[in-house]
């Protein structure tokens, strides 16, 4: 039997992805998706969306999420699959992280103006989705359209990122917590794209070992943000720590994403598949 094709990581419009749960769902089950999380950043407002339409798609659904953790420094991001997505901790937990984007939006588009770039904020606000989830990829857009950027990876090399302009540090929840309200609603909590952070092997070793000790199971693996050399060396940090592996391709657009859902090479098969630990809350 072939590996089931299971996508547990992607973007909607509820936060910084431009396509709705609905068209999601549907461009997933086109894509040979058979098990689907939508895990938008800090929000599970998409949730019970998605769930139906997966159902309308025959899709196989876990509950995701995708939390923004600050540790050592850097903004890592822990993906939550399979918990109750109406428990009333996790949304607390969520609705205090998202508090703080409002406040950084304005700070990001005062420093832009610094350098000549005006009215981001209400360019940026033209993408939104959810007025509660204003994000970085909100600004790139708009810096696309305003003509500052041929595409939103140029933002990202050139606006908004440490030392460029229009970055503004900001603290998130702490790996602790967001593990913490993944695990009490019922979830499992795996470490996102781990291959994207700045980290020395030494702060790396700790992001693992504490994730673990709170009770962190999985590890995205095969992702759109990693390459196979990537997935490689990550598939050791799995054996290693124990953890069960994860597979999901992050799409947020079809004009943005170079991985769609459901394209992605399958998890080395001696590693325990992340929804193994979950087959009681796969819907
Ligand atoms: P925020 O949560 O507001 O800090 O925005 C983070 C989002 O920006 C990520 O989820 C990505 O969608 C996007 N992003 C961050 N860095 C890059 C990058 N280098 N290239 C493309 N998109 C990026
Ligand atoms: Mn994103
Ligand atoms: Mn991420
Ligand atoms: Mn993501």
């Amino acid at each position: 039997m072939p590996p089931l094709n299971a996508d547990l990581h992607c973007h909607s419009v509820v936060s910084d992805g431009t396509l709705t749960p609905e068209a999601l769902a549907a461009r997933a089950a086109a894509n040979g998706v058979e098990l689907w999380a939508l895990t938008d950043h800090d929000e599970i407002g998409g949730q019970h969306r998605a769930a139906a339409a997966a159902r309308e798609n025959g899709l196989k659904y876990l509950t995701g999420t995708e939390i923004s953790v600050t540790f050592a420094g850097e903004t890592v991001h822990i993906v939550g699959l399979g918990f109750d997505a109406d428990d009333p901790r996790m949304h607390e937990g969520l609705t205090a992280t998202r508090g703080g984007r409002g406040a950084r939006a304005l700070e990001m588009a005062e420093q832009l103006a610094q350098v000549g770039i005006h009215g981001a904020y209400e360019g940026a606000l033209k993408y939104v989705g959810n007025p509660e989830l204003i994000s970085r990829t909100h600004f790139a857009r708009y810096l696309v359209e305003a003509g500052v950027c041929k595409e939103t990876n140029e933002v990202f090399r050139r606006y908004l990122t440490e030392g460029k302009p229009g970055f503004v540090p900001h603290r998130w929840a702490s790996l602790k917590d967001a593990v913490r309200w993944i695990t009490q609603s019922g979830g499992v909590a795996v470490i996102a794209h781990p291959a994207r952070y700045k980290f020395t092997p030494t702060e790396e070793y700790a992001l693992f070992t504490e994730f673990k000790a709170h009770g962190g199971q999985g590890v995205e693996v095969v992702t759109g943000s990693h390459t196979s050399a990537e997935s490689a060396r990550y598939a050791d940090t799995a054996r290693e720590f124990g953890l069960a592996a994860s597979r999901g391709s992050d799409f947020h657009s079809p004009d943005e994403s170079h991985t769609d859902l459901g394209r992605l090479p399958p998890l080395p098969e001696d590693l325990t598949p992340v929804w193994h630990l979950l087959a009681d809350r796969i819907r």
